[in-house]
């Protein structure tokens, strides 16, 4: 729950930009959520060899099973690794990393995870930490020396090389003012998620400016999961079971990610478990406020009982457009939350088999119409 009022406040300071992909009416249930999942490295690159380990596997066996699980536990999700095998798309490591963003933004990702692990000459540092992209001056500049400590360039890219008078950059700060606070709250839930496993939490942190991040469209991370150049983080990882964790630990995030921009509470289990033993009736509900109709024509807005749901849209939709002309005086607007906050119902029933009689004749215009259960005002969705 906190993570849901967290998503909402950071959604009511940073409104989504709409353009003009975006402005279009996407009809309900939205359209697939899109998550593209990087295992670092591979191919020509093995990245950190600690022992027996070598980083490029380990990572894909990672991102393999945080594939298979999104399948179980978010089947309406696309769900597209940057490689299934010890592989990379070019030679050369600035090229490898921009074509990796290249095929994230090709699939039309909504978010962007690449996996690695660690290593540090420091064989003390320990923990797990997330990287977002910054183009703040001051953050870059900042961590140009940690970008000099790693072992590869061609990761990120060197200040000097970036033109700040350029078309790209400026639209890559463009892009940066809508994902940053998307990215930043990705990031705490899987820092979150995976020190649950006794893996020291870092934090989440910005700059060096990431190839991958700075090329790819939309919200990104890199995870370091751990350091494999420290005893006990070493230790954890290569213990049995851990691969399979680290993947519930960054699958659970993508969920619970996804569930707070749809604005859908994710009570904690054990506190929904806690209240149903105690007899109190659970529910979980959106708020959603009815919006005062301003045409006198327009429906009357509901707050108990069924309505159907015709399309929910990013950008506000008059009732009388053109769309709606089967249905005009009967269309009623409702503010969600998530990114296609507005939503827009036609008729009210007493029961939801009685919506269900209606709802064949709405989807020969909207095929994706569905039926809505108001309760006190809210959307119930559960
Ligand atoms: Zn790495």
């Amino acid at each position: 729950m906190r993570n849901l009022i967290i998503a909402l406040l950071l959604l009511a300071m940073f409104p989504i930009g709409v353009n003009a992909e975006d402005a279009a009416f996407v009809a309900s249930p939205e359209r697939k959520r899109v998550v593209v999942i990087d295992p670092g490295h591979g191919g020509p690159r093995p990245g950190k060899v600690m022992r027996d380990v070598v980083e490029a596997d380990y990572v894909l066996d990672v991102s393999k099973e945080v594939q298979r699980q999104l399948g179980e536990k978010m089947s309406d999700l696309e769900v597209y690794l940057t490689r299934s095998s010890d592989s990379a798309y070019h030679e050369n490591q600035a090229a490898d990393n921009r074509k990796r963003a290249e095929f994230a933004n090709k699939k039309g990702a909504d978010l962007y995870v690449s996996i690695h692990a660690n290593a540090h000459k420091k064989t003390t540092v320990t923990g797990c930490e997330v990287w977002v992209l910054t183009l703040n001056d001051k953050l870059m500049s900042q961590n140009q020396d940690k970008a000099a400590s790693y072992a590869d360039d061609g990761d990120f890219i060197n200040l000097e090389d970036i033109d700040r008078t350029s078309q790209g950059f400026m639209m890559a700060v463009a892009r940066q003012l809508d994902n940053e606070p998307f990215s930043r709250y990705f990031a705490e839930l899987c820092c979150e998620n995976i020190s649950k496993y006794g893996l020291a939490n870092l934090g989440v942190k910005a700059g060096p400016v990431f190839t991958v991040l700075y090329y790819f469209e939309g919200p990104g991370v890199i995870v370091e999961l751990g350091y494999l150049t420290n005893t006990n983080d070493y230790d954890y990882l290569t213990s049995k079971g851990a691969k399979k964790e680290m993947a519930t630990a960054i699958s659970d995030a993508i969920v619970c990610y996804f569930k707070a921009l749809d604005g859908i509470a994710d009570e904690e289990p054990a506190v929904e478990a806690a209240e149903e033993s105690a007899g109190v009736a659970v529910s979980h509900s959106v708020t959603v406020n009815a919006v005062e109709a301003d045409a006198v024509a327009d429906a009357e807005p509901l707050t108990e009982g069924y309505t159907i749901q015709l399309i929910s849209s990013t950008v506000e939709v008059p009732t009388d457009d053109y769309q709606f002309k089967g249905y005009k005086g009967r269309v009623a607007q409702y503010m969600g939350t998530g990114r296609y906050k507005y939503k827009y119902c036609y008729g009210s029933y007493a029961s939801a088999e009685e919506a269900k009689e209606d709802l064949a004749e709405a989807r020969k215009t909207f095929k994706d119409a569905y039926v809505v259960r108001f309760k006190d005002g809210n959307i119930v969705t559960k």
